[in-house]
């Protein structure tokens, strides 16, 4: 038998594994296969040949589908790989449709210059528009939204002999010598030498490691240039790499250039056209920016024009005070503060738009004849904990209304919320309907059709793993046997409801690790169900909410909790090591290793420079994977393709990979009981909430573990923050220590708290704005809950686009 020929045939047993049962000589022939050398596949082969019951050849047939796609991926690495291609060719397509509808709108709109397409703009044209749109950039609107990451004080120019390394400076100096060095690159490496006057000895070097043409001529010895960038020490020289450079006349006096606005690096953009296209667009399209707040509201509480701040940000004023930079620079100044309210506002308008529409809508009932209980529990093959009792009750209470679920579980990490939503899952299958269960990323729906698939087996369900980028004949038939009901229960990412896959009759949807979806994400989720009958709805999160903040948030959601860990578990011994102790750590990894144990290895990921990260997480592994060469090591970071991080994790899975270097992609929910060690490189960077999540990763088997944090902390703050980790193991405890020891100038701030992500509101400084928005949101809807009047009509408008493009830019770069 050949792949070509096993291959179909293994589809058909997923999708109708009783329908055709295999014959004896199609067993012996699957038995004798030899297809890799994978004996993990080979053994799934031969379990399927014996396989009896219809869900179980269902899932062996499904495993054996993934395992030799991996292993096919793997054997051929330079055979061109159709998820990719498929993919391009739909992000190709969602950038045209999203494109064709900006037009549209514009041309519905004529008048309106925020509306105006980008490539319309003088100077843009079609390649840059096409790179602007690669990000969601689309409209003048969009560019105006398009905010500085920060700002750079250029006001005062610092003379050569007194530049600080570390820092980026303007200064004034005189070409001594310039010249190509190094020789190598294709002669493209050039270094000037600037001095005080002409003639005296250079002190700062410039240099270029990829020089334009033409560069040297232009820096004639005894020509003045004022130039800018960050001061580095090289082999004791003050050095500027790639700096900014402009001439100045005999008689030209240094210009400082005042505060200037850093913004986002978009690719195929020069920075320099990106903040003039910023400029132009304002100049047209600020009058013209929707403003969710009404007018009469802005005077009720004193806000002022959203256009004004938005202005203002992209213009800083010259004689701020050295606080008011930091301020800025932390996205603490007033106008950050407007465009938070703004933010805030236009989710809390989302929230109560959301109840309206719930009103009069109606769910199914969901009535198992005889619920599942006992046989999930046996399934399981452990007792459920109290509390998992307890909010299994209340779920199945709310699924048995006519009106839908709408309810958020929150548990610590580890303390079983899969098993809760399985439970869920199998009484809502025993009725007779279907289930969606979603997770962020593609690892973890993967992860969890892991663990979900044999609990699944056991209770004679059928399930399936939905990706984005399957190939389209398997997608063809999975998406029928949801559409035919031939599936019960399917896994997958966000993608599942996105894209138009429709189900027979699904009525519940479980959402795992909400946190990382965001609210507005977890609206609209819902949205694309059908609405006249809704599916229940269950969110699950590891994140503690405070009480505050939880009504704000999820004041569409009733919450259940789980406030107790299964019985036996062995928290992580956590232990801190400062930079210069790595080694005892790496030797602590070893000693596990050699004791038969798996390490996670984790590495941030920074978010300004995906370049840097990645840089950290490669450097590490090729450091780690001689080190550990006998214990198997393998990679996985976000840039990896979606078959190549599976092939990881399922190496780790495995254990053929004993260590993973990883990002944090690790973070959510991945399960690896026999993992028992999470190494963290600069734990510094991380938020409390985040380190807390990746510590839940290890000590799941029930054995001794330890999470060891290697730091390189400087401030006092840090170091408290590392030792609050050491000392508890409460994840609540941890989230309001977190929410109360945020130190000045952590400028990583919000996106690692674990607290839903927004752009420019953060939610330990800013609850009060956020209740302000609240009540500004609810007497919108209280007079309006349509927003059909004029004043409302804008408000109307954002939330229609509120999560498209720059709007939705940082928060892509977070995950
Ligand atoms: P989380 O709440 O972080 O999603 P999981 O559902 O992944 O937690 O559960 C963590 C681990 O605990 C899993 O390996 C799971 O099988 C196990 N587990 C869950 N509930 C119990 C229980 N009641 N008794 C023993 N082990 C359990
Ligand atoms: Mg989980």
């Amino acid at each position: 038998m050949t792949r070509e020929e096993l291959l179909p045939l293994l589809q058909q047993r997923v999708l109708a594994p009783d329908a055709a049962p295999l014959s004896a000589a199609m067993a012996a022939g699957l038995r004798a296969l030899n297809i890799t050398k994978d004996p993990v596949l080979n053994d799934t082969l031969s379990a399927l040949a014996a396989a009896q019951s219809a869900g179980e050849i269902r899932v062996l047939a499904a495993r054996a589908l993934r395992l030799l796609a991996a292993a096919s991926h793997a054997a051929q690495p330079e055979a061109p790989a159709p998820r990719k291609a498929d993919r391009k060719a739909r992000d190709k397509a969602r950038l045209e449709r999203g494109q064709a509808r900006a037009l549209k709108e514009h041309r519905a709109q004529p008048g309106r210059p925020a509306l105006r397409p980008v490539e319309t703009l003088n100077g843009v044209g079609e390649a840059l528009g096409q790179a602007l749109r690669a990000r969601g950039v689309r409209t003048a609107s969009d560019l105006a939204w398009l905010l500085p990451l920060g700002y750079v004080d250029e006001r005062k120019i610092t003379p050569l002999d007194q530049l600080v390394v570390g820092q980026r400076q303007l200064t004034v100096g005189t070409v001594v010598s310039a010249r190509p060095f190094g020789g190598g690159h294709n002669g493209r490496m050039a270094e000037v030498w600037l001095a005080p006057e002409a003639h005296a000895a250079g002190v700062l070097r410039l240099t270029w490691f990829r020089a334009p043409p033409g560069l040297l001529a232009r820096f004639v010895p005894g020509m003045r240039y004022q130039v800018a960038g960050t001061v580095e020490s090289f082999r004791g020289q003050n050095q500027i790499t790639h700096p900014e450079t402009q001439r100045l006349g005999p008689n030209d006096e240094a210009a400082p250039r005042g505060i200037v606005p850093r913004y986002p690096t978009i690719a195929g953009v020069p920075p320099r056209r990106l903040a003039s296209f910023i400029q132009r667009a304002l100049a047209s399209a600020l009058p013209d920016i929707d403003e969710a707040v009404p007018p009469a509201l802005r005077e009720a509480y004193e806000l002022t024009p959203l256009r004004a701040a938005l202005g203002a940000l992209h213009a800083p004023p010259a004689d701020m005070s050295d606080d008011e930079l930091v301020r800025w620079n932390e996205a603490r100044s007033e106008h950050h503060a407007r465009l938070a309210f703004e933010e805030f506002f236009v989710l809390e308008l989302a929230l109560f738009r959301r109840r309206v529409e719930d009103q009069g809508i109606l769910a199914e009932p969901m009535i198992a004849a005889a619920p599942p209980l006992e046989r999930v529990r046996r399934a399981l093959g452990f007792e459920l904990t109290e509390a998992q009792r307890r909010v299994s009750a209340e779920i199945f209470a709310d699924l048995a209304k006519d009106t839908p679920m709408r309810r958020l579980l929150q548990g610590d990490v580890g303390s079983g919320k899969t098993a809760v939503g399985m439970l869920a899952a199998a009484h809502v299958v025993a009725a007779g309907a279907q289930v969606a269960f979603m997770a962020p990323t593609e690892i973890l729906a993967e992860q969890h059709y892991r663990s979900v698939a044999p609990i699944a087996a056991a209770l004679g369900l059928r399930a399936a793993l939905v990706l984005g980028g399957e190939r389209a004949s398997h997608r063809k038939k999975t998406r029928k046997a949801l559409e035919d009901g031939a599936l019960d229960l399917v896994v997958g990412t966000h993608a599942l409801l996105s894209e138009g896959v429709r189900f027979a009759r699904l009525r519940l949807v479980i959402i795992d690790e909400q946190h990382r979806f965001g609210v507005g994400q977890r609206l609209r989720l819902v949205d694309k169900t059908e609405r006249a009958l809704a599916p229940h709805l269950l969110v699950m999160t590891a994140t503690p909410i405070p009480r505050t903040l939880a009504l704000a948030l999820h004041g569409d959601l009733e919450v259940s909790v789980i406030d107790e860990l299964p019985a036996g578990r062995v928290p992580p011994v956590t232990r801190a090591y400062p930079f210069s102790e790595r080694e005892r750590a790496l030797v602590q990894v070893e000693r596990a290793l050699v004791a038969g144990g798996q390490a996670y290895v984790v590495c941030p990921s920074i978010e300004e420079s995906e370049e840097t990260g990645l840089a950290a997480v490669e450097k590490t592994f090729s450091e780690l994977s001689k080190r550990f060469a006998a214990y198997g090591v393998a990679l996985l970071h976000g840039r990896l393709k979606a078959e190549e991080k599976s092939a990881a994790m399922e190496r780790f899975v495995r254990g053929e990979a004993r260590v993973l270097v990883a990002t944090t992609i690790v973070e959510v929910g991945v399960d690896v009981p026999r993992a028992n060690v999470m190494l963290i490189e600069n734990a510094e960077r991380f938020g409390l909430s985040q380190l807390h999540q990746l510590r839940g990763r290890v000590g799941r088997g029930g054995q001794r573990s330890a999470c060891l944090l290697v730091h390189q902390a400087v401030s006092q703050e840090s170091r408290t923050r590392l030792e609050a980790l050491c000392e508890t193991a409460d994840g609540f405890r941890i989230a309001e220590a977190d929410l109360q020891l945020r130190g000045p100038g952590e400028l990583f701030g919000h996106r690692q708290s674990g607290l839903p992500g927004f752009r420019f509101g953060d939610l330990r400084r800013d609850a009060p704005l956020l209740a302000k928005a609240r009540e500004a949101a609810q007497q919108v809807i209280a007079r309006d809950p349509e927003l059909q009047l004029p004043e409302h009509a804008p408000a109307r408008a954002v939330l229609e686009r509120s999560n498209e493009g720059p709007r939705r830019i940082v928060r892509e770069e977070a995950g």
